[in-house]
């Protein structure tokens, strides 16, 4: 049997970059002799093993067939017989399909070496088709890369468009896509996932409430961008740019959905988009069954995301229920990171980016003088039940209204 390192560790290497895990193919060999090794296998009919000690991936080469829709459609072909190249023709990207031996002696039929110097994000073979979710991770790598100079190669973007045409996306898993997304999200340059994702037609198939956004204008005066769609990107890039984690980075892809919904004639205002906005966001979470975190926040930043702006003219009362809304006398850290999408909102705006947003400090400020209202004393004047509640917000809105003047 023959061992070699595949796909990402190969690629990076010769990017230059870390390499974090290591993927192995195994050619000539069979599942009886990588048990009798002491590999343990991953699934009942895969074939792919963990090794003993190090727990990486060991996957015996093999070749595969798609034989219906869907991800479950594939029928796999391991066998000792299956060579090295056999196995890189059936992978998504050139620059993936690269293999090393142990001596670093690289096998590169496919050229991967070559679209890693031209910065090309190329399909290996016609068979990319087969699997539809190949299309994300080709959106995925070209937002990791952007940075480096990478783009999708035209006849690849091509035929990730007739995908996205055909329907196969379609019958992608929830968890498949939302792995790919939440993945994309974190790379650094987020917003390069979603313009490739629009540019190969799968934008409006897989969120059609984002890509409805291209297109509607907003107020010059708060938006020198203009449009809803550029600006949603914007807003993304300045989550990365200062290393938001996933649920703020979630929250900004989704809270101007509402403005999609806007009738042409009332644009470029939007009233209201914040309330309308909701049940989209609730339809894209749930398309993905996205984790609760980022549920519950990209809602909470939809709906108070103006409020957040507006913060200095809020009414303590407002203020209160915008605090309590966020549970934030038991969830702080929620409240921290509706701030911080909200900021990124601020700045996601073309000339604005470097902007100051006095509104986060006087947010944690109004939050802290809330939290300061000490339920103890209220005991002891021997308020129970509904009326404690009710002496407890009564405190809190004069603590309010104290920090309101003072700031
Ligand atoms: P990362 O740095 O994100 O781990 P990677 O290239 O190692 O990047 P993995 O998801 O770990 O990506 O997959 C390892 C290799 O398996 C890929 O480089 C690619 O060759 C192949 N591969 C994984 N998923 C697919 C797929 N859906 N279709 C085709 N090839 C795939
Ligand atoms: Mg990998």
């Amino acid at each position: 049997m023959r061992i070699y390192k595949v796909g990402g560790a190969v690629r990076d290497r010769l990017l230059g970059k870390p390499v974090t895990d290591i993927d192995w193919v195994v050619v000539g060999a069979t599942t009886e002799e990588m048990l009798a090794k002491g590999f343990r296998p991953v699934g009942a009919d895969f074939p792919v093993f963990l090794h003993p000690k190090s727990g990486e991936e060991y996957a015996l080469a093999r070749t595969e067939r798609k034989s219906g829709r869907g991800y479950g459609g594939f029928t796999f072909h391991a066998s000792p017989e299956v060579t090295l190249e056999e196995d890189l023709i059936r992978r998504d990207l050139t620059i993936n399909a690269m293999a090393e031996d142990d001596q670093q002696n690289l096998t590169d039929p496919y050229h991967g070496q070559r679209d890693l110097e031209a910065r090309l994000l190329r399909h290996v073979s016609p068979a990319f088709a087969e699997d539809p979710l190949r299309v994300l991770r080709v959106a995925r790598f070209a937002a990791r890369y952007a940075t480096l100079g990478f783009t999708v190669a035209p006849e690849t973007l091509e035929l990730m468009r007739q995908l996205s045409e055909s329907g196969e996306l379609e019958a992608l898993t929830p968890e498949r896509s939302w792995k790919e997304i939440s993945r994309a999200l974190m790379e650094d340059q987020p917003q390069v996932f979603v313009e490739v994702l629009r540019a190969c037609g799968a934008l409006k198939v897989l969120m059609p409430e984002v890509e409805a956004l291209f297109g509607v204008p907003q107020p010059p005066a708060h938006h020198p961008e203009i449009d809803t769609g550029t600006h949603t990107l914007c807003v993304l890039q300045q989550a990365a740019i200062h290393k938001q984690p996933l649920t703020v980075r979630w929250a900004c892809l989704l809270h101007d959905l509402g403005k999609g919904l806007t009738p042409e004639q009332e644009w470029p205002r939007h009233i209201a988009h914040e309330f309308k906005g909701l049940k989209l966001i609730k339809a894209v979470n749930e398309r993905f069954k996205v984790p609760r975190d980022c549920q519950e926040l990209a809602l909470l930043v939809g709906e108070y995301h103006t409020h957040g702006h507006r913060a200095h003219e809020l009414k303590p009362s407002t203020l209160l229920e915008l605090l309590q809304s966020f549970d934030v006398f038991r969830r702080p850290q929620r409240f921290e990171e509706f701030i911080a999408a909200c900021e990124m909102d601020a700045r996601g705006r073309k000339g604005l980016e470097e902007r100051s947003y006095p509104q986060a400090d006087y947010l944690r400020g109004a939050a802290t003088a809330a939290r300061s209202v000490a339920v103890q004393p209220l005991l002891e004047q021997g308020f129970k039940g509904p009326e404690l509640g009710e002496a407890i917000k009564r405190e809190r809105l004069r603590a309010l209204k104290a920090y309101k003047e003072k700031a």
